[in-house]
């Protein structure tokens, strides 16, 4: 944490997701003057969220909390939200081949019959194996279906691990590193807790916006300046100092933080004179994929379990889970809630095509996968999608990340696509962001001067439903 500072300076971040809003309160907290511009109409980015008809506050997207999600565990203590984030127990069904399968513990993965015995064996002696590394840096450079296949067999990975690789990735799902996949089966299995064969996942009661708001409260209190609906298209330098065009008006501060994607970066920055085409080249050489999701509520249940993952390759959509089967129907106001996603490449037709067709194609694959669903059920849906919502950790993925000190004079950066070997996630922004302002702090440090006063902007802090 940061400690309070003499010599206040005045900062942008740019991005008001959960890296972005961390770094900006903790640079409030130290006593900064903090400005916050957030291309939507809401704060949050991935985690931005929505009302159902009656006002019931969701996620846009599906979110959970690990056990070991130490960061954001952390920051909900420290905004005083501790006790409304609640451990709830999961369960996992697999679908293969108009079949499903209980998946949640050993015991289960034993009883998978897509595999022959000793393949299911084999799969968890591979979960065991993946377990018994302790260091994932020599798998960064072999790929996780490669590696897999020699550990697991072809046929066993074909049919468990391929779906998850190619749902998850889309078309780059044979080029992801098996450093990757070691961390995510770690997670899982540390995040258990000792005795119990489930693994237990973590939602806020009133949804992960409670955190959004609280952030916007904090920064509001300190008396930063909150601006949703603002696109920032130019990072550019005057007198030495980073500056942003803002309303077509160039303003100076004496640090920015692009909370953004890489891509993002590289494109507002493409004029600033510090900018190399090597420099550009790394951060437009990240690939992303977009993810297209629909929420719908019904009047009856449809599943008790969470969280299905279908195993095959023709599914129309790699999830379906159940938000009322994990934190339970009662905290749901006896609502029904399921979430329907895929990821796919920022140009495939899901991105753009019509909202009804998008429901027309995911019920008719409901209707296949869970023959207790039927389009009457339905009361209402919302489809959202999200560019950048996912980035490729391939074999060449580390030795290509961005540093967070950038090489524009008073720039930093700070996204998910920094983040590695882990999967990206709530609890890697907020503690990027917590890093990143650490290092602006440090490098304020060493450079005394300030903006003047004057330049302060005069525009008030504006909300209006900055978080719903
Ligand atoms: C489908 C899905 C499910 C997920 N599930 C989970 C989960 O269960 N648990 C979990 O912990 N994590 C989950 N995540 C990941 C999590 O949402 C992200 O890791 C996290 O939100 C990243 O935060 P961020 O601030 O780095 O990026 P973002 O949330 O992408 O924020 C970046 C922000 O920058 C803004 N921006 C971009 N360009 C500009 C510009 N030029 N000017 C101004 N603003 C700009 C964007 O609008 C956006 O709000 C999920 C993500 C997705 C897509």
């Amino acid at each position: 944490m940061i400690e309070p500072t003499s010599t206040a300076a005045r900062i942008a971040v740019v991005g008001g997701g959960f890296t972005g809003l961390t770094a900006a309160y903790e640079l409030a907290k130290a006593g900064h003057h903090v400005e916050v511009y957030e291309a939507a109409p809401t704060f949050g980015g991935l985690v931005a969220g929505f009302e159902l008809e009656d006002g019931f506050p969701l996620e846009r997207a599906y979110h959970f909390l690990y056990t070991t999600d130490k960061w954001m565990i952390g920051m909900a203590e420290e905004l005083g939200i501790r006790d409304r984030l609640s451990f709830h127990p999961s369960s996992i069904k697999a679908f293969h081949e108009g079949e499903r399968y209980g998946f949640t513990t050993p015991l289960e993965l034993l009883r998978f019959k897509p595999l022959s015995l000793i393949d299911r064996i084999r799969t968890g002696l591979t979960g065991l194996r993946t377990l018994s590394l302790k260091n994932w840096q020599p798998l960064t450079t072999v790929t996780a279906y490669e590696w897999l296949c020699k550990v697991n067999g072809k046929k066993a990975t074909d049919i468990v691990w391929k779906p998850l690789l190619m749902g998850k990735f889309d078309v780059y799902w044979d080029k992801v590193t098996m450093a990757w996949l070691w961390t995510r089966i770690h997670v899982r299995q540390t995040s258990k807790i000792k005795g119990e064969q489930t693994e237990r996942l973590g939602y806020f009661e009133g949804g992960f916006r409670i955190m959004v708001d609280r952030w916007l409260e904090e920064l509001t209190a300190r008396g930063a300046v909150l601006r949703p609906s603002t696109p920032i298209q130019a990072f550019t330098e005057v007198e030495g100092k980073p500056a942003l065009v803002i309303d077509g008006e160039e303003r100076r501060f004496d640090a920015v933080l692009g909370a953004i994607p890489s891509t993002a970066l590289a494109r507002a920055a493409k004029d600033h004179p510090a900018m190399t085409p090597e420099y550009s080249k790394l951060l437009t050489d990240i690939d992303y994929l977009g993810a297209a999701l629909m929420v719908i509520t019904t009047d009856r249940p449809i599943t008790d379990v969470y969280w299905h993952q279908i195993h095959d390759l023709d599914a129309p959509f790699l999830v379906f889970l159940s938000l009322d089967s994990l934190i339970g129907v009662e905290n749901t106001g006896g609502r029904y809630i399921y979430y329907i996603g895929d990821y796919v490449q920022n140009d495939d037709e899901l991105m753009t095509m019509d909202e009804d067709a998008l429901r027309e194609r995911w019920y008719a694959g409901l209707e296949k996968l869970l023959p207790e669903f039927t389009r009457d059920m339905v009361t209402e849906s919302h489809v959202f999608r999200f560019r950048n919502a996912q980035h490729i950790v391939d074999v060449t993925f580390q030795s290509r990340i961005p540093e967070m000190k950038t090489p524009l004079p008073g720039y930093f950066l700070a996204n998910f696509a920094q983040v590695f070997p882990e999967d990206r996630g709530t609890n890697y922004a907020v503690r990027d962001g917590l890093k990143v302002a650490e290092l602006i702090e440090e490098s304020l440090a060493q450079e005394p001067t300030r903006v003047a006063r004057d330049e302060a902007p005069t525009i008030p802090a504006d909300l209006g439903s900055a978080a719903s």
